[in-house]
This record gives structure tokens, sequence and C-alpha cells, in this order.
């Protein structure tokens, strides 16, 4: 009995020792394991820390970015609103342009404007004494000169266009439409064309075309074999209501007093009306009398398209 409880007893040691070795082993390894895994997370908290610090720098930069492209998107939509003011003020520009292949004699008459319009200009002295007289009474007005004379005093229709001066295509070399082919006629009309881009050293835009002799434009009516040709051009044909040559020269000759010219102008024009006079002597000399006498009658020398914005009579 005494052994077997000294058997027992050591059983039971042993096994004490044995829980006893395997506790101190699994502490000493858990604290190894523990030193191991804090390592490890430590580790893993600096990698985590230095990806969280990259990170800020990317937000940073991101941040940066974001403010850049802001202030670029600030002028992009700046540009865009300049664009837009640009584009709605051409369409503006564009709507009040007269539509092509017009005949356009006269504007509102319950305007108080007129247009003066002087043609040919093969006498270059009077073309820069009627620029003179314009610019002294601070008048304008449209001239048609032939192309064959823009390409012979450049100069001067260079002044012309700094002034104001609207200009009008009167063909190159003053040739009855009627009397052409219909390719001699777009020659014409391209010929003015190149003889006023030359001399201003850019394209001139006009839509006003005026045919030399108002040959094929008869009647106030787009004459059928004449009028598309120059329809497709976006010109509009502009003719008149008061006219010296008819008016005056055609029964007395160029001979007349500028008064008679003056008398005959201011007698004949009103609201509206489109003045035809050439630049030949009696006319240029009677201008200065004309302008006087249309301010006293209220009415102001304005261009063919500054007189058409109020809406044309056709
Ligand atoms: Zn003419």
């Amino acid at each position: 009995m005494r052994h077997g409880r000294r058997s027992g007893s050591c059983w039971v040691s042993w096994l004490l020792s044995a829980v006893l070795l395997l506790a101190i082993s699994f502490t000493y390894d858990w604290g190894h394991a523990s030193q191991i895994l804090f390592a490890y997370e430590r580790n893993e908290l600096q990698s985590a820390r230095s990806e969280i610090d990259q990170n800020h720098v990317k937000i940073g930069e991101l941040q940066q970015a974001i403010a850049q492209l802001s202030i670029e998107l600030a002028q992009e939509t700046k540009a865009a609103k300049e664009l837009r003011q640009q584009l709605s003020k051409l369409q503006a520009t564009k709507a009040s342009d007269p539509p092509a292949g017009v005949i356009f004699y006269q504007g509102n008459t319950s305007s108080k404007e007129v247009a003066i319009t002087i043609d040919d200009a093969f006498v270059p002295s009077l073309v820069e004494k009627a620029l003179g007289i314009l610019a002294s009474n601070r008048a304008t007005a449209t001239f048609f000169p032939v192309g064959r004379m823009i390409s012979a005093d450049p100069g001067i229709f260079r002044q012309a266009v700094k002034d104001g001066i609207q200009l009008g295509n009167h063909t190159y070399d003053h040739e009855w439409l009627t009397q052409l082919t219909p390719s001699q006629i777009t020659a014409q009309i391209d010929g003015w064309q190149n003889a006023i881009d030359q001399a201003l050293g850019y394209h001139y835009d006009t839509v006003w075309f005026r045919p030399p002799g108002m040959a094929g434009f008869t009647s106030r009516q787009l004459d059928k074999k004449y009028g598309p040709i120059v329809g497709k051009y976006d010109l509009n044909v502009a003719l008149w209501d008061v006219d010296t040559y008819t008016g005056i020269y055609k029964s007395k000759g160029l001979n007349v007093a500028p008064s008679v010219v003056a008398d005959y102008v201011l007698s004949h024009a009103h609201p509206g009306s489109v003045i035809l006079m050439h630049f030949d002597t009696p006319d240029i000399a009677a201008l200065p009398a004309i302008l006087q006498g249309l301010e006293a009658k209220g009415l102001k020398p304005v261009t063919l398209s500054k007189l058409y914005n109020y809406s044309p009579t056709k």
C-alpha cells in the first residue's frame, strides 16, 4: 500500500512536473512567439505608416493638380464665354446683313438717314477731293469705283477705307453686263474683288454690286439672265432713287453750276433715299452744299449697309 501510495504520488508529481515543463515551455515559446508577432506587427505598422505618408503626399499632389485644373477650368470657362459673346455678335451682324441677290434702291422712309453713293472714279483727283469734303463735314458715303481705277491708284482707296467709306463692286472695266458672256461677267466681278484686295492687302468683304449703266437690271427687277450670276456672289444690287445723271446731265450736259446739282438732290432726297452721283466735276463741287442741305433737312448721310439696317424696301 505504502509502495502503491508512493507510486501514486510519484505519478502525480511526474504529471505535475510534465505540466509545469509544458507550461514553462509554452510560456517560453509564447513569449518568443509574441516577440516575433510584435516585431512583425511593428513592421506592418511601419510599412502601413509609410504607406499612409506616401498617400498623404499623393493626396497633396492631387489637391495641387485639382487646384491647377480649377484655375484652368475657370480660364477655359472665361474663354468659352468670350467666344460665345463673339459668336452671338457675329450672328447678330450676319442677321443684319442684307440677303444676297436683293435689289436695293431705298431705305426705310421713316428713318432720318440717306446714303450718298458715288460711282466710277475715272478722275482720281475728284476721289481725293470728295474724301476731303466728306472728312471735313464728318460725313460718310459708299463708293462704287471700277476695279481698274483701284489698281491704278490703290492709295486713294486705302485712304477711303481708312476714312470709313464703304466700297461696292462696280466691275473691273465698267462693261455692260448685257454685252458679256456669263464667264466674262464673273471675270469682271472677280477682277474688281482682286483689285481691292490687292490695294488693301487683305480680303475686302462687300455685299454690294452696282451694274455699270444698270445694264441687266431693268425696272428694279433682277434680270433672269444676269441676276443669278451676281446672286451667286452673295452680292446685292445697289440701285438708287435719286440720280443726278438722269435728273440733270442727260438733258443739260455736264456744264451745269454746282448749285443746280445741289438743288436737284436736296429737292428729291427724302428719308431713306439712295443718292447716285459720279466722280464728275459738278457732282463733287456740289457735295459740300448737298451735305449742308441734308443736315438742314435733318437727314444724316450713312453707308448703304447702315441704311439697309432700317429694313429694306424691295
Ligand atoms: Zn458706273
